[in-house]
């Protein structure tokens, strides 16, 4: 019997986000389908071009969030491997770098 709690709740916090991430994907699945349907109006197509861009990369990054679960690395910074603060992947759950390599990644 384990008496890691600390390990267990993590893990059920990994879990719990991965349903939402699941289902964030989904609906974003669902909303890029109803955004690609043709209603024949060419300006209307051109509004929507700059949605369907912001979906599909938020599409993405929620699906490599879900792949960072799969693999055991998430909540870890892709550039120098330190933990990621849980405040910060609240804010932002496809977070890939600590804050100090963000700031580097954005310049
Ligand atoms: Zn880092």
């Amino acid at each position: 019997m384990s008496t890691d709690i600390q390990g267990t709740s993590d893990r059920r916090w990994l879990a719990d986000l991965r349903v939402t991430l699941t289902d964030e994907h989904a609906a974003q699945t669902a909303r890029l389908t109803e955004l690609t349907a043709d209603t024949g109006d060419p300006g209307e197509a051109h509004t929507r071009g700059a949605l369907i861009a912001a979906t599909r990369l938020s599409q993405d990054r929620i699906a490599a969030a879900l792949r960072r679960i799969a693999d055991g690395r998430y909540g870890t910074c892709d550039t120098c491997g330190a933990q990621i603060p849980p405040e910060r992947l609240e804010v932002v759950p496809h977070a890939r770098f600590c804050v100090p390599c963000q700031r580097k990644h954005d310049g």
